[in-house]
């Protein structure tokens, strides 16, 4: 079954051909970033404007990298939601009007167990169960994904994301949007004992909270600010990000112990990130897990992620019609 695939949830343009969920024919992305680093974060608006203008053009890449045409396709896959309203909507409106004109099914796919998908692509034989920490700009779920299509949100953060929390903090000590890679690179040059950050509700069950590290960040680089000193960002870089990993591997070991779970996945885009994706290594290995991790462009947005959750959506029969709409709050697991 060959599945087109389109994202347009954020900031990212994106098509590709995915054949059978896992074997990735083509993976186009036009990313916006250089047009939202000046205004420090995505805004809406141009985000909308822009898959306009791309989604055309990154669609007709996709289907020639992949050595074919609408002809071949045998259903669309399209994010409708969680997502910016006005950018989903593009993409949704894309899909729809494909289907229509070549009368082939329409599957709508949840951003996030698209981002979660991206493993059964970089790992061709992983199964479900196995649980999943999600780590992007606007989630941090730990996920049971009991089956292909059953999910079961095991804890999540009351607050910040963890890809938010990187990116505010990284705004306060001068670098551009988005901030999360940036400080895992800077992070390399510092010490990540040098500074104690709280390592918030780590012996408090499975949900997160961010804020209160990222009010912590920003509390001390206004003190040192105020004093006239220079700003250690290199070791505020390594103490943030050592703080963040320990407590979100502490929580996911905790969690597969308690639940006898014994394959670990990662996705979103701070599971891009290397201090993370050691540590949990590190820890998978020490308690005997199998640790699952998509490379760097397939944590990310893209659409290869999201023809392998369509693959598996299409196979449970769902199908979405012209009354398809993007929701911007969907919640993981709801079916359609
Ligand atoms: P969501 O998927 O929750 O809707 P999103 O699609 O905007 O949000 P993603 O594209 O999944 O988010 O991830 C983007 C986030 O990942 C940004 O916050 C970015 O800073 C962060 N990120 C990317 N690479 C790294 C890295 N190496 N280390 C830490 N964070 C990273
Ligand atoms: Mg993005
Ligand atoms: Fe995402």
């Amino acid at each position: 079954i060959k599945i087109l695939a389109i994202e347009t949830s954020c900031d990212e343009t994106a098509a590709a051909v995915v054949v059978n969920g896992r074997d990735v024919r083509s993976n186009v992305i036009s990313t916006q970033i250089d047009l939202h680093t000046k205004f420090g974060g995505v805004v809406p608006e141009i985000a909308s404007r822009m898959h306009v203008e791309k989604i055309n053009v990154v669609i007709r890449e996709a289907l020639e990298k992949a050595n074919m045409t609408l002809d071949d396709i045998d259903v669309i896959g399209v994010t409708y939601g969680p997502g910016l309203v006005g950018a989903l909507l593009v993409g949704v409106v894309a899909a729809k009007a494909i289907a229509f004109t070549k009368n082939i099914p329409l599957v709508g796919v949840h951003h996030i167990e698209g981002h979660i998908a991206a493993n059964y692509i970089q790992e061709p034989t992983l199964e479900p169960p196995f649980l999943c920490l999600v780590v992007s700009g606007g989630h941090t779920h730990l996920v049971h994904v009991a089956d292909y299509n059953t999910y079961e949100i095991m804890g999540k953060t009351r607050d910040d994301a963890a890809g938010e929390a990187y990116d505010k903090v990284a705004r306060a000590i001068g670098l551009p949007y988005p901030g999360g890679p940036k400080i895992d690179a800077l992070s390399k040059e510092g010490n990540k004992d040098a500074i104690a950050f709280p390592k918030a509700m780590i012996g408090d069950g499975y949900d997160f909270s961010f804020s209160g590290l990222k009010s912590s960040v920003l509390n001390y680089v206004n003190s040192a600010k105020m004093k006239g000193d220079e700003l250690p960002i290199a070791d505020i870089a390594a103490s943030f990000q050592n703080t963040v990993v320990e407590v979100l591997v502490t929580k996911t070991m905790a969690l597969a112990k308690e639940k006898g779970i014994t394959k670990i996945a990662l996705a979103g885009g701070v599971a891009a990130n290397s201090g993370l994706c050691e540590g949990m290594e590190a820890a998978c290995n020490k308690n005997g897990f199998a640790f699952y991790h998509p490379s760097k462009i397939l944590c990310t947005d893209n659409a290869a992620m999201i023809g392998s959750a369509a693959y598996y959506e299409y196979l449970r029969g769902s199908r979405a019609d012209m009354t398809l709409n993007a929701v911007p709050n969907l919640p993981l697991g709801k079916k359609i």
